[in-house]
């Protein structure tokens, strides 16, 4: 796939529904709009084509940005306009375009080569990529590497931050061997409030003169991702919390509302009938479920303390990603 670079966004982008985008915008593609100064910002927008909080922060800034000056270089990454047309993550078929930015030889792999081999020979100032998700989750960022630079990036966002490593195909990943790089986590998708905060956020790091060597790591709290818990395809899950439903697993009502909060150890979260179809697995993929989570008769319990971000009752999301991460906090004294 050859990669396509515009310096122009076509008129109508600010007021186009995303239901039509694919006929105004054939993503995936680059849009490199001349600013003030060169050292750009890279943003990625509809990686995930359900995910619309960063089409409508661009939708307005673009609005802005017809009239006025860009502070400096704007870079957008416009990705499954095909996806986002139909409201979906990827296409049956498609990859996914947030899983790309590492090793692999399908043509969307090539693609991502492509891109970062321009950003590579540009002045890269930032590189931001917009998420959203299902469950009930505060606005967070999330960065790959434990830099002071990240986390004063990811902080003009949120006072929450995760740090994780896997999966390390994501694009922020692979930006972050070139600038400050970060993932954002904007709420669900939509939601007026993630799309005013987003958009602050993109206009103070479009006018930020520098990154700050002296970041005070006290103004922030940051979680290190380490396991992941999986359903398996075939459960039937409920969100009954009783130990005598028909269905599999049958988890507490009010799990998303536990999002970033500590679980202490012997905490309730539902029941399930057969441990093999609920599994938690760390980075390297072993399967740690018996150090987080453990069953007495049928009750589902945590076996230590434990802070989840991103559970969620979406049935769907849960089975084909996964119910949520564990998290542990770190202490600033760990973080360089
Ligand atoms: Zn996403």
């Amino acid at each position: 796939m050859q990669l396509k670079i515009y310096n122009e966004i076509p008129s109508g982008f600010e007021t186009i529904d995303l239901d039509y985008i694919h006929t105004l915008i054939q993503g995936p593609c680059l849009f490199h709009l001349k600013g003030e100064r060169d050292d750009a910002l890279f943003i990625s927008t509809l990686l995930h084509g359900n995910e619309t909080t960063s089409f409508s922060v661009l939708q307005q800034l673009v609005k802005k940005y017809r009239t006025e000056k860009l502070p400096r270089d704007l870079i957008i990454l416009v990705g499954n306009t095909e996806a986002a047309e139909k409201g979906r993550r990827q296409l049956p078929g498609q990859v996914d375009f947030n899983r790309i930015w590492a090793e692999g030889d399908t043509p969307m792999h090539h693609f991502a080569d492509e891109v970062i081999e321009y950003a590579k020979k540009q002045n890269l100032f930032a590189n931001i990529d917009i998420h959203n998700n299902t469950g009930m989750n505060p606005y967070y960022g999330c960065v790959n590497v434990m830099d002071s630079h990240f986390l004063q990036l990811a902080s003009l966002f949120s006072k929450k931050i995760v740090y994780f490593t896997e999966p390390h195909e994501v694009q922020s990943n692979a930006f972050a061997k070139l600038c400050p790089s970060v993932t954002i986590e904007a709420g669900r998708s939509g939601d007026i409030e993630g799309i005013d905060v987003t958009y602050n956020f993109v206009e103070k790091v479009l006018h930020l003169k520098s990154f700050d060597d002296a970041f005070d790591f006290n103004n922030v709290g940051v979680f290190h991702t380490i396991a992941r818990i999986r359903i398996h395809p075939e459960a039937n899950v409920d969100f009954d919390n009783n130990d005598n439903t028909s269905s599999d697993i049958s988890f507490i009502q009010d799990l998303e509302t536990k999002n970033f909060s500590y679980l202490p150890t012997g905490y309730h979260l539902g029941y399930l009938k057969n441990p093999e179809l609920l599994r938690v697995y760390d980075d390297f993929g072993v399967d740690v479920t018996h150090h987080y989570i453990k069953l007495i008769k049928s009750q589902l319990i945590t076996n230590q303390m434990f802070i989840p971000s991103m559970f969620t009752k979406n049935i769907d999301v849960m089975k084909s990603d996964c119910l949520g991460y564990v998290m542990e906090k770190l202490n600033p004294e760990h973080f360089l």
